[in-house]
């Protein structure tokens, strides 16, 4: 059979976009070709594998040896609405409770979308109990004044390539912010906008546990893209990330949320293969089917990750461990869901309301 180009473009445009196919050839009995693929996750490189193969082998002919070189790139990622034009992405990470993980995972994702060459930024919107500047190890660190086009400017501190600014920055690490509401939403307000974040893939904004005022504050001046769920598995902290799906999926708020994520869901001791699931098991994928949203991966309770915690050294930055690989994974299927929903939902409308109930 003779070699027919054309007919392979067409067959392959039926499964993916035509811009994705870099080059298609015949060389030594063998057709070659060249894709490249936004989505980097190996479990979507072998479906987009065998589709391809399936087509060929029933459109175009069995006999031929098939070679797919597929190549991940880098997505691009397209502007979304926000107030912060700058800004491509905005993602909230929440939990309902505190002490399950949400800035450990937060400062881990920035380290894992950093290293995949993404620009980075984190607000740490958890007025209340900051830790980014410890996770980041920027404790004593005051962020710069910057003139921007007249106006005086905070500029986001810096740490591992990733831009930071947190309330942390401003109090005393013994000294208890005791701040109303309003109060809380003003300081917020200047770490959103008057700050000098320039060009960012990415803003991950550490939320403060709950559903409260904090966050219609957030949903009420930024364009969320969608938010990240952290939870542990045992009862207790799944009733309460319940109702953090449940906020987010209110008709009014109606933020997508990209996935969820269970933390602490085992514990090996050193050389041994059992798994202890001193929480439970299985809670945070459970709540995940039942809310028919994309469960993202979980991570056992290692000791490295509180340490590197402490010592403001977010473990993913480094590419060669094992859990920094966990948390890779858990920020590629992010991208993924990302991606998708930037495809087919339009960006998300800022909140009009003042206060609303169940929310408070
Ligand atoms: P949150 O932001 O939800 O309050 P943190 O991220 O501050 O929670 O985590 C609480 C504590 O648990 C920190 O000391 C952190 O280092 C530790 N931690 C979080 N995730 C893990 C994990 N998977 N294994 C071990 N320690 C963890």
């Amino acid at each position: 059979m003779k070699f027919d180009k054309e007919k392979i473009k067409k067959i392959l445009s039926g499964v993916i976009d035509s811009d994705n196919v870099i080059n298609i050839n015949h060389l030594g009995g063998e057709i070659i070709i060249d894709i490249n693929s936004t989505n980097p996750t190996l479990k979507h490189k072998k479906e987009l594998e065998n589709r391809i193969l399936d087509n060929l082998k029933k459109s175009y002919s069995e006999e031929h040896n098939y070679k797919l070189n597929i190549n991940v790139v880098k997505p691009t990622i397209p502007q979304n609405a926000n107030r912060l034009d700058n800004i491509k992405n905005i993602i909230a990470i929440s939990s309902a409770k505190g002490g399950v993980g949400k800035s450990t995972l937060t400062a881990n994702i920035a380290c894992s979308l950093k290293k995949m060459g993404f620009k980075v930024g984190v607000l740490d919107a958890d007025i209340y109990g900051p830790s980014m500047h410890i996770m980041f190890d920027l404790v004593g660190s005051k962020p710069m004044a910057v003139n921007v086009d007249g106006k005086s400017k905070m500029s986001p501190i810096e740490s591992y390539g990733i831009k930071i600014l947190s309330i942390g920055f401003f109090t005393n690490m013994d000294q208890a912010v005791v701040w109303r509401g309003p109060m809380a939403s003003k300081a917020l307000n200047q770490l959103i906008f008057d700050a000098d974040w320039g060009e960012l893939d990415f803003l991950l904004v550490d939320l403060p546990p709950g559903t409260g005022d904090i966050h219609l504050s957030i949903m009420q001046k930024i364009s969320i893209n969608g938010a990240l769920i952290i939870s542990t598995p045992q009862i207790v902290a799944l009733a309460d990330a319940r109702k953090g799906v449940s906020m987010y999926k209110q008709e009014n708020i109606n933020i997508p949320v990209l996935g969820i994520v269970e933390n602490m869901a085992y514990y090996q001791i050193p050389n041994d293969d059992t798994k202890h699931y001193i929480f439970g098991k299985d809670g945070a994928k459970n709540l995940a089917e039942d809310f028919k949203i994309p469960f993202l991966g979980e991570i056992p309770i290692i000791q490295q990750i509180r340490e590197s915690a402490d010592v403001g050294r977010p473990l993913s930055i480094d590419e060669d461990s094992a859990t920094a690989f966990i948390y890779d994974e858990i920020t590629k299927k992010m991208i993924t869901f990302l991606l998708e929903r930037n495809k087919n939902l339009p960006p998300t409308e800022i909140l009009k309301i003042k206060t609303m109930a169940g929310c408070q």
